[in-house]
């Protein structure tokens, strides 16, 4: 089968011609590759796509490990593996994107006027071509956390197909040019952040939430009672973004650096998933408070007195918020952004309900 122009598609290598190590993988892959598992019903397939940015490889490994593993889906099932040669670039596995390249994942919306984007033209094209019942697009935050799925529809089936990986889920109105936002490929997306990319769990998550995907006869989950539903969901809705504006100067330290407009303590991901209150302390500002961030909302307006204030020399919440994507990488933080934030309706409600759900998180086993 050959519908790729750039992508190499390939049919399941046996099990003992995968390498053992996950280098040596993407080396034979030796560039954008999409694999064909077959399933046990072939009239129906699903879609993975992974590693389109190559500093995040817990799908990746998930990938190389049920290849490994000789694994056979419930339906014919498809690997896409993207960023090979910005994982492959030394240091390996640290290069989101090449320094001479843009952010893979935003280049998923016309026009398509470079080699790369025509690689997510190409991308969109094979998935339209296949009809997949579903697509995931698995993702490692750049800071430490919890994992989560971002989608850009709510319907029952988006949060079916995240509770495979994580009860967390965000609806985003926020339009960036990501996979996931794709029009007209006739199925549900979801995006999975599996979690950190240095963090064990994630790659935990990764293998056993695509185990399930895989294995899953059906994706679409029956109907439960509202109680059930509401204990193991927690969705969060309309996320803005914290960014620097574009004159702005940042870094990560313990305190204050003179010259910039804001230090972010190094560990600022602590706060992932975590509430921040109008008595949270979460960074420090220059004279200039607030003036070099801004808060961006779906409109794209800046809406940062809503969200932000500051005091004292320190950037405060103005009201309760969730945080999350917090990066702790200067160069994300300024070309992309610090982290995403989220109204709080009911904090106490929700505190406890996370407690449990976390503790049953930290749970997961292969
Ligand atoms: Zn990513």
């Amino acid at each position: 089968m050959q519908l790729g122009k750039s992508f190499r598609i390939l049919q399941k290598p046996s099990a003992e011609d995968v390498p053992a190590s996950v280098t040596d993988f993407l080396v034979q892959l030796g560039g954008p590759a999409v694999i064909k598992l077959d399933g046990r019903d072939k009239r129906r397939c699903r879609f993975v796509v992974t590693l389109l940015h190559g500093n995040e490889p817990s799908g990746l490994k998930a990938i190389h490990q049920l290849l490994r593993e000789d694994f056979e889906p419930e339906v014919d099932t498809y690997l896409a593996i993207v960023s090979v040669e910005a994982a492959l670039t030394e240091p390996q596995f640290s290069n989101r994107y090449l320094p001479d390249q843009r952010d893979m994942n935003r280049l998923f919306a016309p026009p398509y006027s470079d080699a790369q984007a025509m690689l997510a033209a190409e991308l969109l094209d094979i998935i339209r071509r296949v009809e997949p019942e579903a697509v995931i697009d698995l993702h490692n935050t750049s800071g430490d956390g919890p994992a989560f799925a971002v989608a850009v529809e709510e319907q029952p089936i988006h949060m079916d197909i995240a509770i495979l990986f994580t009860h967390r889920l965000i609806i985003t109105d926020i339009r960036l040019g990501a996979l996931m936002e794709s029009p007209g490929l006739g199925c549900p997306i979801v995006t999975i952040e599996c979690g950190g990319a240095a963090q064990a769990l994630s790659d935990t998550i990764a293998r056993q939430g695509l185990k399930r995907f895989m294995t899953e006869a059906e994706l679409a989950r029956p109907m439960l009672p509202d109680s059930e539903k509401l204990a193991e969901r927690d969705i969060y809705r309309h996320p803005v973004r914290m960014e620097l504006k574009p004159a702005g100067r940042l870094c990560y330290a313990e305190e204050p650096c003179p010259g910039m407009d804001i230090t972010l303590p190094l560990h600022l991901d602590r706060r992932n998933f975590g509430i921040v209150g109008p008595d949270s302390p979460l960074a420090w500002l220059s004279g200039q408070g607030i003036r070099n961030l801004r808060v961006v909302d779906a409109h794209g307006h800046d809406v940062i007195d809503e969200y932000f204030v500051s005091r004292e020399g320190k950037l405060y919440p103005r009201t309760f918020l969730k945080l999350f994507m917090v990066t702790t990488n200067p160069s994300i933080a300024v070309s992309d952004c610090i982290f995403y934030a989220v109204k709080e309706v009911d904090h106490t409600h929700l505190q406890t309900t996370r407690r449990t759900l976390d503790s049953i998180d930290s749970g997961a086993r292969d």
